[in-house]
């Protein structure tokens, strides 16, 4: 069940960073939403995380299905996504862009700081689609072929003369 719920969880934690960047960027919204169902958006967070967890641990047809038939060339136009899927092994790297979420986080009241947060945000909504890209489409990540174990299995192309 959370399987399933983890392969759109992606999209629909997508939907919650929207949300939360409209109540930062229009205050009078994020006034208007009560406490609780903050909390709720919260819950909903933490079980959509999980969600993924969950739905990385075994391959999913899903995924499989949702892949186009020229998924090599369809892979060649994400490079950026798959470098940046990669900056974040760089333990420097993910401690400096946590430090700046946690700390644009507390921007998010400022009159002109919450457009900060507001950018961050949006970071984390890109980084959403460059995670689920990059799951998908990892046998064609150049940075995973190049780098870790040889596996490198070129496809020649077969001979027809022999
Ligand atoms: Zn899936
Ligand atoms: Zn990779």
């Amino acid at each position: 069940m959370s399987r399933v719920v983890g392969h759109y969880a992606p999209g629909l934690l997508v939907t919650v960073v929207g949300a939360l960047i409209v109540m930062t960027v229009v205050p009078v919204v994020g006034a208007a939403v009560p406490v609780i169902a903050l909390f709720a958006l919260l819950a909903v967070t933490l079980f959509l995380a999980y969600a993924v967890l969950a739905h990385n641990r075994q391959l999913c047809e899903r995924c499989v299905r949702a892949l186009p038939l020229d998924a090599s060339s369809v892979a060649g136009r994400y490079g950026l996504r798959f470098r940046v899927a990669h900056l974040f092994e760089s333990k420097v790297f993910a401690a400096f862009y946590l430090v700046v979420v946690l700390g644009t986080a507390l921007l998010a009241t400022h009159p002109i700081g919450r457009y900060g947060w507001a950018l961050v945000q949006a970071t984390l909504a890109y980084l959403l689609f460059v995670y689920v890209t990059h799951q998908r489409y990892q046998p064609w990540c150049p940075t995973c072929r190049n780098g870790g174990e040889e596996i490198e299995a070129p496809i020649r192309p077969v001979s027809v003369n022999g």
